[in-house]
């Protein structure tokens, strides 16, 4: 159980965290690899091959959550194709109640995604989140990805947080490693699953898949 009188400042990933990922995985893995298919005339298995090696080249990178740098790569709308399927957009269950609580509590929340401003305005604009957080911050106004020290050194500047007092949650644990080394306090991995990862050799973050689990 988290101490909260311990703990000013939440910072919150939003795909995969307070959001589902089924969204994700469906554009990347299907719709897209449909889109581009049919638009250079590719069997289905050469699409997804060609573009899971173009997703892969990307991987913790900005561009990897870039729709500008994907439409242009693909030539394809993905902005469109977004908006398109963003009935998909869903909040994990029990992340509004938590929420709830951390604003109860008084404390300063904060979505940090690695997610592009267009893609979280698509996004975010289907929940009812937006008016618990005090800031959102993507990495891209930052200019690197939560991956690098260099976003968690901007972000310390820009919401002035303590990060002693600090949790933070992902589902991403590369990125929890960053922020593990830069020295915030308390780190949760938000796991789908409900199991608990282990890595040889690396540090395990406690790990969750239901919001209530967090507080009383
Ligand atoms: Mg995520």
């Amino acid at each position: 159980m988290i101490s909260w009188p311990d703990i000013d400042c939440i910072l919150l990933d939003m795909d995969g965290t307070l959001l589902d990922k089924h969204f994700d995985d469906y554009f990347w893995e299907e719709l897209v690899p449909q889109k581009f298919a049919a638009k250079n005339d590719l069997p289905m298995d050469e699409a997804k091959k060609r573009l899971f090696a173009a997703y892969k080249a990307q991987e913790r990178t900005l561009n990897w959550t870039d729709v500008d740098y994907w439409s242009g790569q693909l030539n394809l709308d993905i902005v469109a194709m977004k908006e398109e399927i963003c009935d998909l957009v869903k909040v994990s269950p029990g992340a509004e109640c938590f929420l709830q609580f951390l604003q109860r509590q008084g404390k300063t929340i904060v979505l940090v995604t690695n997610a592009h401003p267009k893609t979280m305005q698509i996004k975010l604009r289907r929940t009812p989140l937006i008016p618990y957080f005090t800031a959102m911050i993507s990495s891209s106004e930052i200019g690197a990805p939560k991956e690098a020290i260099e976003f968690w050194r901007e972000a310390e500047q820009r919401l002035k947080f303590d990060k002693g007092r600090t949790l933070f949650i992902d589902d991403n644990e590369a990125v929890l490693y960053t922020a593990d080394r830069f020295g915030i306090k308390l780190l949760f991995h938000k796991n789908g699953d409900g199991g608990c990862k282990s890595h040889a050799g690396q540090k395990r973050f406690p790990s969750f898949s239901d919001f209530n689990d967090l507080y009383p």
